[in-house]
């Protein structure tokens, strides 16, 4: 790895997010590079200096843990004024359709006879 690409990774392994042979080939051109040694060093003081600066308020660590808990599970829409009344009407309109085709089904030209005299009537009449 050349001193380039070890300074864009030490973030990442500072915070041990590299795979198993990232780590050791940064760890070995750690111990061979005085330069980027110094550099890993200076990261890890700001990192670690970092942490230790005031930290966000009560209420604003409240803010963002319940706009990330909306975020991964929004509540879900209410309905809408219009919506409900709506969606009846399209289910009433799709049962009288279907009831309808089944009337049309079941009494047309060919349909299976409703009582035993009226298949006598049907079959036996001159
Ligand atoms: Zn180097």
């Amino acid at each position: 790895m050349t001193c380039e690409t070890i300074e864009l990774t030490l973030v990442d392994f500072q915070l041990a997010a590299v795979d198993e042979e990232t780590r050791a080939r940064i760890e070995a051109h750690l111990l061979e590079c005085p330069q980027c040694l110094k550099s890993y060093l200076a990261l890890k003081r700001n990192l670690e200096t970092a942490e230790s600066e005031p930290a966000p308020s009560p209420a604003s660590r409240a803010r963002l843990r319940a706009a990330v808990a909306e975020y991964l599970h929004p509540a879900p829409k209410p309905w809408g004024w219009w919506e409900r009344p709506l969606a009846f009407g399209f289910a009433t309109a799709a049962l009288v359709v279907a009831l309808l085709i089944t009337q049309s089904i079941a009494s047309g030209p060919g349909a299976a006879p409703r009582t035993l005299a009226g298949a006598q009537h049907r079959t036996f009449s001159p």
